[in-house]
C-alpha cells in the first residue's frame, strides 16, 4: 500500500469552521471506518487507494484517499479521528488572531 502525507489546510475548505464538524466539513460521508483498508473506492470504484497522513494528527495515516475521485474513506473511528484533526487544526498559527494584537491598533 502507497502512503502520502498532507498539511491538514490542504484538505479543509477555506472557510473552515472549528465549531463545526470537521469531519462533514471534509465532506466524508460515511460513518464506517476500515482500519484494514478497502479493496476499491466506495463512490467510483478505483481500486488506485493510498493511505493518507495528515501531518501534526498523531503518528501514522488517517484516511484511504482514492486518487481516482479524491474521496477519504475513514480508517480509525470518526470520534477518534476528530480528535486526532483536532491536534493538527488546534497548532495552527492564525494571523488574523496576531494582527488583533497589534499595539498599532491602539494608537
Ligand atoms: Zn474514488
Amino acid at each position: 500500500m502507497r502512503s502520502a502525507m498532507t498539511l491538514l489546510e490542504e484538505l479543509l475548505p477555506e472557510e473552515f469552521n472549528t465549531k463545526e464538524d470537521v469531519l462533514e466539513q471534509l465532506e466524508i460521508k460515511e460513518k464506517e471506518f476500515y482500519p484494514d483498508g478497502i479493496a476499491h473506492c466506495h463512490y467510483c470504484n478505483g481500486e488506485d487507494i493510498v493511505c493518507l497522513e495528515v501531518l501534526g494528527a498523531g503518528d501514522g495515516p488517517l484516511f484511504w484517499l482514492c486518487q481516482g475521485c479524491g474521496e477519504l474513506h475513514l480508517m480509525k473511528g470518526p470520534r477518534k479521528t476528530r480528535t486526532l484533526l483536532k491536534k493538527a487544526y488546534g497548532s495552527f498559527t492564525n494571523p488574523k488572531t496576531w494582527g488583533y494584537n497589534s499595539s498599532e491598533d491602539y494608537n
